[in-house]
């Protein structure tokens, strides 16, 4: 399934480039635009798979080894949900951040990193224009517990058990840049750290994914 989901990207490099290079100067310049940006979107399509590919087989493989380190969650919240900062002026978006600034937990921060990124960058994806996100942090019991919440569709409940299995997308309202290795990848980090992750209903609607981890 995979091989197959390289092979239509691939394709449309291969068509486009061959298209440009045989007769691009002859073609109307925003017929010569779209090709070069269609050809763009393919090639991020296949860095995201192969990227979400690696990393999924790399952890499953035990050859990922957490480098553990005692972090401030605020400066750490603060700094992942920054990173969006121009696609929340874009979508008209409203990112608010509730962490205590004295909270601090022990995990392998570029991995947890990568974690957080994925599920904003999920609540950007399906959160309609004008809507709220927000990431939260707070002590609970011997843990600490991680929330990103949006105002977005939200996730029917057939489907909210599988969405952290391998390649689950949710039927009409796939990502064709994704594979469905995002939250597998999130799940599996999570858990090599001894924590949980799952998602609630958000009140007012939309989703809210719940990480948990020991601290
Ligand atoms: P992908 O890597 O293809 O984006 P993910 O593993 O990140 O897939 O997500 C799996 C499915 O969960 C998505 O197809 C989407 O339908 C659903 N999903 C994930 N995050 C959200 C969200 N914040 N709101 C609504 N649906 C979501």
């Amino acid at each position: 399934m995979m091989v197959h989901d390289l092979r239509a990207p691939l394709t449309v490099i291969s068509t486009n480039f061959k298209i440009l290079s045989a007769r691009g100067d002859d073609l109307p310049p925003e017929m010569r635009q779209r090709f070069v940006a269609n050809t763009h979107l393919a090639i991020d399509r296949m860095t995201t798979l192969l990227d979400d590919m690696l990393a999924v087989s790399k952890i499953e493989s035990g050859a990922l080894s957490l480098r553990f380190e005692n972090i401030s969650l605020a400066d750490f919240l603060r700094g992942h949900l920054e990173f969006f900062e121009g696609q929340a002026q874009e979508s008209e978006i409203h990112c608010v951040l509730d962490c205590p600034p004295d909270l601090s937990a022990r995990f392998d921060p570029s991995l947890m990193g990568r974690v957080i990124e994925n599920l904003i960058s999920n609540a950007f994806k399906y959160t309609p224009k004008g809507g709220a996100i927000k990431v939260a942090a707070s002590a609970d019991g011997r843990g600490v517990r991680f929330s990103v919440r949006d105002s977005g569709s939200g996730i029917p409940d057939e489907y909210r058990q599988h969405i952290f299995e391998r390649y689950f997308q949710v039927p009409d309202q796939v990502d064709r840049k994704g594979a469905g290795l995002g939250l597998t990848f999130c799940r599996l980090v999570v858990e090599a750290h001894g924590g949980r992750i799952w998602v609630e209903d958000a009140a007012g609607g939309g989703s809210n994914f719940m990480i948990w981890l020991p601290r």
